[in-house]
């Protein structure tokens, strides 16, 4: 304990950004302020959908070309890999934003409403590309100060990929993301409904792993006036939708958060034929692997000794999503400092972990990761539109924030890297 305090105390001290440098990343903010909100506006204006964001990344491209970013295109499909190399020698840090949109029929109203029929920024990363872009802008005019290197991660399909493609970060791992030159640490954000000024985060788990399923029971279809001759579909998925409910309720430990939703059946043909087949497709969540590994062992079972006992044929396809998002602690108390002056404690939230999910998971498997909630929401607005919602409207405003603390989180992990690596005689 005395240790970590220790390092807190000669982290906040010694590796912090100076004051000169934060007056140097205020001023180049204000100076790129209107090309990055123009940006994000574009951004906004032409949405693309997972794994079809050739526009976005060609945007992208050549706004860190004219930087004179070292750069990689086509990365996972459509993903950009860029890399700034600091004046100085040390550790690369990367910065990933997610560029998908999401099929929504965007009705804000705005001036720079899509203009693509259907397809919506809805869950906000059009400002997690704007404020990435930003703060490689800010970045680049404070080369001088940068020890070592930093990775932008532009990360198509984070809603992910279409049916039967691969994509999203997992892909973007698999094309060499994270190595030449290699990753020490990764950060990342998410818009969120709170106030402006604000962000959230949490030392350890941030979000919860998201799998689907689908099953299918297979019956006999007869004469809905003569059960006896069939075997029925929907009344077997009836139980089976009440089984699988108990597996939460009756089999979990109720302090480790686990959700089980079915959110779609099919089945039947007529009122008064007995159905032949019934289909439920369905999303599990869970913060913890056991629970993860057991709740898919549970479904099998529940579906397995229900649909035998009426005699039916069953399938599970049970298709593993992204793991848990977990922010390294330490890693997180490390960055604490910087959070605290940049943010203001007043301003830091700790949340629990949420149930939602975000394949930016998959990097933190592999390196130390940091990802946070970033606030956007306008006090004045009673009643504002939540995430994946047609009215969704985060407040631009928010983007100057986000590049502050993204350019402060980078440059003061790079100098404590630099510190750890060439401690003082
Ligand atoms: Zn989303
Ligand atoms: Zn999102």
């Amino acid at each position: 304990m005395l240790f970590i305090i220790f390092c807190l105390l000669f982290f906040s001290s010694s590796f912090a950004v100076d004051s000169k440098t934060a007056f140097r990343i205020e001023k180049s903010i204000k100076d790129h302020y209107q090309e990055i909100i123009n940006t994000r506006r574009f951004i906004h204006m032409n949405p693309e959908l997972g794994n079809r964001e050739f526009e976005t990344a060609k945007l992208i491209a050549s706004k860190l070309l004219s930087l004179g970013f070292e750069i990689r295109t086509g990365v996972a499909k459509t993903g950009v890999v860029a890399l700034l190399r600091g004046a100085q020698q040390g550790q690369t840090v990367a910065i990933r934003a997610d560029m998908d949109a999401l099929p929504i029929q965007e009705k804000t109203g705005l001036t720079y409403e899509s203009l693509n029929p259907g397809v919506m920024h809805a869950c906000g990363h059009d400002i997690h590309t704007a404020i990435v872009l930003g703060t490689a802008m800010i970045l680049s005019d404070l080369r001088d100060k940068i020890k070592g290197n930093v990775k932008f991660i532009f990360q198509p399909a984070e809603e992910g990929p279409p049916r039967g493609e691969e994509g999203g970060a997992q892909l973007m791992i698999k094309e060499g993301a994270l190595e030449n030159p290699e990753v020490g640490a990764i950060f990342g954000l998410h818009v969120w409904p709170i106030n402006i000024g604000r962000i959230a985060f949490s030392e350890g788990f941030v979000m919860a792993s998201s799998d689907s399923f689908r099953i299918t029971i297979k019956g006999k279809s007869a004469h809905g006036a003569r059960p006896q001759e069939g075997i029925d579909a929907i009344v077997i998925a009836a139980q089976i939708i009440q089984g699988i409910q108990s597996i939460v309720s009756r089999t979990n430990d109720p302090t480790d958060p686990a959700v089980i939703t079915i959110g779609k059946i099919t089945g039947g043909t007529r009122a008064n034929i007995l159905a032949e087949e019934a289909i439920m497709e369905g999303t599990v969540r869970t913060i913890n692997d056991i629970n993860r590994d057991r709740i898919e062992q549970s479904i099998k079972n529940v579906v397995k000794g229900t649909a035998t006992s009426f005699g039916a044929d069953y399938t599970v396809d049970y298709n593993r999503g992204a793991p848990s998002l977990y922010n390294h602690p330490e890693l997180a108390k490390n960055m604490s400092p910087t959070l605290l002056r940049v943010v203001g404690h007043p301003n830091i939230k700790r949340i629990k972990p949420q149930m939602v999910a975000e394949d930016f998971s998959y990097f933190c498997q592999k390196v130390p990761g940091f990802y946070f909630m970033l606030g956007v929401q306008d006090p004045q607005d009673n009643n504002p539109a939540p995430l994946h919602n047609p009215s969704f409207n985060p407040d631009e405003r928010s983007i100057p924030l986000g590049i502050k603390i993204m350019s402060h989180l980078l440059l003061d992990f790079l100098d404590h890297q630099q510190q750890m690596d060439n401690p003082p005689h």
